[in-house]
C-alpha cells in the first residue's frame, strides 16, 4: 500500500523508528505488537490448514517459537515490498518520508502522488513485483530443501520456507486486487489516466473498486466473514481515494495567498474576552493573531473556539493570552493550497498563520479551504 492523506498521518505520530534504509526511516506503529502476540497464536491454531503455519508441531514453545520466527520474516518481507515502491519513487525524485508498519501491513509515506501515469504505474507494480520474487525464490528454496533427505530440524526448516513462499504469494495477489487501497487499485487509474484527465480516471478506477468490493461481499455472505471485512476495507478505501483525489485536484495550481484573510487584525494579549468578542461581532473574522502588547510580536493565535469555553461571568476577568494557542503553525504565501490543507489535519489546528518573508501578511482557515473546494469542485462539474 502507498498511502499519504491526513488521517494516515496520525498513524505517524504514534509511531517509533527502529532504523534507516536507504535513507528512510523505518517505522513500527504501536499496533504492530498486537500483530507479535496474534499472528504467533493463528499460526499455531490446530484448525488451520496444514499448507502453512505449525500446527503440527507437538511441541508448545517450538511451536510459538516457529510461529513468532515466521511473523517476523513475513514482516520483513512487507518490508521489502515497501521499499521495492520506494526505490522506484526515488528514481521519480520522490521523497519516502517514511515507511511504517502497521497490524494490515505497510506505510510508504510519499511527499507527493505522482500524476505521471507511467510513474505511478512503475511505482505501483514495484511492491507487488518483490513479493512475486520472494515467493519464487522461497519456493525455490523449498523445492531444493525437501529433496535432500529431512532431519527434524531441517524440516522445520523446510516448512518455514515454504510458508513464508506460499504468504509472500498471497501478499502479490491481494495487492494486485484492482481496486484501492491496493496496489492494483493504482496501476488501474494509471491505465486509464494514459487515456483521459487524472480525476476522470481515479472516478473510473474507484467505481470499479467499489463494484468489485460488492462482488466480494455478496460472495462473502454465502462463503466466509472475512471476504466481508475485505470488502468493506475495499470499499471505504475506494472512497477515501476518490475523496483525497478531488481534493487536492480541485485545489491544484492553487497557492495559499489566493485563498488567505489578508486584512488581518491583530488583538494584545492583554484584552480581555469580552472586548474579544465585541471585536469579533464588528470585524466577522473567527481568528485572531496575539502580539505582546510592548514588543509587538507575535505570542499566539485566539479564535472562536478558544474563547467558547469560558463562561459567560468570566468574560470581563479572562484574558486573550489565558486561552489563545500558543502554539502557532505557519505556511508561506506562496505554498500550495493543498499543503495547507495537510498542515491543518496533521496539527488538528482551525487556521494556519501565513507568511512572506517572515512577516505575517494574512490568515487561513480550514473553512476558507472547504469553500473553495466546494465552489471549485462545483464549476468543475
Ligand atoms: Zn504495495
Amino acid at each position: 500500500m502507498t498511502e499519504q492523506d491526513g488521517a494516515r498521518q496520525i498513524i505517524m505520530k504514534t509511531s517509533i523508528q527502529i532504523g534507516k534504509v536507504m535513507g528512510i526511516p523505518i517505522k513500527i506503529h504501536i499496533s504492530f505488537l498486537l500483530v507479535l502476540v496474534v499472528f504467533p497464536i493463528a499460526l499455531s491454531m490446530e484448525n488451520i490448514d496444514n499448507v502453512f503455519g505449525f500446527s503440527y508441531v507437538e511441541s508448545i514453545p517450538l511451536r510459538y517459537g516457529l510461529a513468532l520466527a515466521l511473523t517476523i520474516l513475513l514482516f520483513s518481507c512487507v518490508l521489502l515490498h515497501e521499499l521495492g515502491h520506494s526505490w522506484v519513487a526515488q528514481r521519480y525524485g520522490i521523497v519516502i518520508r517514511s515507511i511504517t508498519l502497521i497490524v494490515l501491513g505497510g506505510i510508504a509515506a510519499m511527499e507527493e502522488v505522482p500524476r505521471d501515469p507511467r510513474a505511478e504505474m512503475r511505482i505501483s507494480i514495484a511492491g507487488p513485483a518483490v513479493s512475486l520474487a520472494i515467493g519464487v525464490f522461497c519456493c525455490m528454496t523449498y523445492l531444493i530443501l525437501n529433496s535432500i533427505p529431512q532431519t527434524p530440524v531441517l524440516h522445520h526448516v523446510t516448512h518455514l520456507v515454504w510458508s513464508l513462499s506460499f504468504l509472500n504469494i498471497i501478499l502479490f495477489v491481494f495487492n494486485l486486487i484492482p481496486a484501492f487501497p491496493m496496489d492494483g487499485g493504482r496501476v488501474l487509474r494509471a491505465w486509464y489516466a494514459k487515456r483521459m484527465p487524472y480525476l476522470q480516471a481515479t472516478r473510473k478506477a474507484v467505481h470499479v473498486g467499489k463494484m468489485l468490493a460488492v462482488v466480494m461481499g455478496v460472495f462473502g455472505l454465502l462463503a466466509s466473514i472475512w471476504l466481508i471485512l475485505i470488502a468493506l476495507f475495499v470499499y471505504i478505501g475506494a472512497s477515501e481515494e476518490e475523496k483525497f483525489t478531488e481534493v487536492s485536484v480541485t485545489l491544484e495550481g492553487i497557492r495559499v495567498g489566493d485563498l488567505m484573510t489578508r486584512d488581518l487584525v491583530h488583538v494584545p494579549g492583554t484584552m480581555t474576552i469580552s472586548e474579544l468578542l465585541r471585536l469579533m461581532f464588528e470585524r466577522k473574522y473567527l481568528g485572531y493573531p496575539v502580539i505582546d502588547q510592548y514588543s509587538k510580536s507575535l505570542i499566539g493565535i485566539v479564535t472562536f473556539t478558544d474563547i467558547r469555553e469560558v463562561p459567560m461571568n468570566m468574560h470581563d476577568s479572562t484574558l486573550v493570552q489565558d486561552v489563545m494557542t500558543a502554539d502557532v503553525i505557519t505556511i508561506t504565501e506562496d505554498a500550495d493550497a493543498i499543503d495547507a490543507l495537510k498542515m491543518i489535519s496533521t496539527h488538528n489546528v482551525g487556521q494556519l498563520l501565513v507568511e512572506r518573508g517572515g512577516i505575517t501578511v494574512g490568515i487561513i482557515s480550514r473553512t476558507d479551504l472547504m469553500r473553495s473546494i466546494a465552489v471549485l469542485g462545483y464549476s468543475e462539474g
